[in-house]
């Protein structure tokens, strides 16, 4: 399957989960696969929550010494302060430790064969007739690198994707978070309202070692946000988060306009693959990833990288991950255009309507669509909701 004049069969830019899957797949199929990571080492300088599925662990080999907290009970919080809890029969949800899992992930694309080159940033892509050449930067010398096909993988950094005509996402979310220590290990929370985000949510997440990730994802001030939950779980929030580290991230909402062209293919974040009620990208980007090498093999057997190859790509994630992805966007343009107070009417109507014990029933953690469809469909859901709208 090798072919002698480029330099690699595939070229797979950036080193997060979905960029390390893709490439252990390839690899494991006996194609010469380059990764390239602007960071000094994988999963240095990741800014998540970790909280992933059950679901994802079997689905996928992934490295379970990463595991770091066991969710089985929530409580979710609206802005007026009533509170609804769910416990779930079975721990359905880990959280892991981002920095161990990309490493242990990225030690086992290493195994495979996969040749990792740290401290290397893609400045550009550019497609060639008979290849794609990848303009690298590396202790500050430029080099190109050649390979039949390049896999953008680049989280959520869209220049290239731009430069492709490959688009951006609708919208960059803004992502912080922190770390306290000396907790008693407690239920999740989630908090809804004005003080801790605008159109998502803040949260609190006990880990099993007696630390809490507390976090905003918001299109708000998340610093603001940050402190207003924050002050939620400790006292003198403000003078706490004067001398903690604070880390910051953007989060992709939307997919991009296309996801692959002639010898180019994006998956995980880079190409919008991230639940849009939630903001989590890992195990999307684990199915977008696989998805994506399936395409890629198929196209060295064929032995053509063209845009009509690869559209295959495209099909399968949209079958898969598409709906998910666009109801989420629509629950979204009713849900953030309520005020507190309507938040609040929120949470009274889904008691009236049974939507816990309808999310105990057929609530899953990743898949989301039953849910929007079942609050769309209840009559005080929808009532509050389209109150909104009207405002809106
Ligand atoms: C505060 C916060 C909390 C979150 N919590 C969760 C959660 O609990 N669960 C969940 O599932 N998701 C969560 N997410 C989202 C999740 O972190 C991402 O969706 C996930 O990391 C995407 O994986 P990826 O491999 O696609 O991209 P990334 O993990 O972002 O990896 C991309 C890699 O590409 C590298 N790169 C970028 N550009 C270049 C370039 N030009 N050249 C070389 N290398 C490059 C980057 O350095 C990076 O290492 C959270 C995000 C934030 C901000």
């Amino acid at each position: 399957m090798k072919s002698r004049k480029k330099q690699f069969d595939v070229i797979v830019v950036g080193g997060g989960p979905s960029g390390l899957h893709t490439a252990s797949l390839l690899a494991d199929s006996g194609l010469s696969v380059l990764l390239l990571e602007e960071d000094i080492a994988i999963g240095h300088g990741v800014v998540c929550s970790g909280v992933i599925s059950k679901e994802a662990f079997f689905r996928y080999d992934l490295p379970v010494e990463s595991i770091v907290g066991k969710l089985k009970e929530a409580e979710l919080f609206s802005p007026g302060g009533i509170s609804i809890s769910y416990t779930h029969p079975d721990e359905s949800v880990v959280v892991v430790d981002r920095h161990i899992f990309d490493k242990k992930m990225g030690e086992s694309a290493q195994k495979k064969g996969v040749e990792i080159q740290l401290g290397t940033k893609v400045s550009s892509l550019t497609v060639r007739e008979d290849f794609v050449e990848a303009t690298v930067r590396t202790q500050g010398e430029e080099k190109k690198v050649t390979a039949e096909i390049a896999v953008i993988a680049t989280g959520v950094r869209f220049n290239l994707q731009l430069a492709l005509g490959l688009g951006r996402p609708k919208k960059i979310l803004k992502g912080i978070q922190i770390e306290i220590r000396d907790r008693k290990p407690e239920r999740l929370r989630v908090y809804f309202g004005s003080r801790f985000s605008l159109g998502f949510f803040g949260w609190a997440i006990p880990l099993l070692d007696g630390r809490t990730r507390v976090g905003v994802m918001t299109e708000g001030n998340p610093l603001e946000g940050l402190k207003g939950t924050l002050s939620q779980v400790i006292q003198d929030a403000e003078s706490y988060l004067a001398n903690c580290t604070i880390k910051r991230r953007g989060i992709a909402f939307g997919v991009i306009q296309r996801t692959y062209s002639d010898r180019i293919i994006a998956v995980g974040e880079a190409a919008g693959h991230i639940k849009t009620t939630t903001g989590g990208g890992i195990y999307y980007g684990l199915i977008s990833a696989e998805m994506a090498s399936d395409t890629i093999k198929k196209a060295f057997q064929k032995g053509s990288f063209k845009a009509g190859v690869l559209s295959e790509y495209e099909t399968k994630w949209k079958k898969t991950l598409g709906k998910e992805i666009t109801l989420g966007e629509y629950f979204h343009s009713f849900y953030s255009r309520l005020g507190d107070k309507e938040i609040d009417e929120l949470f009274h109507a889904a008691e009236k309507d049974g939507l816990l014990s309808f999310i105990s029933q057929k609530g899953r953690f990743d898949w989301h669509r039953e849910v929007i469809i079942k609050i769309l469909k209840s009559p005080n859901l929808r009532k509050v909701l389209w109150k909104g709208l009207v405002k809106g």
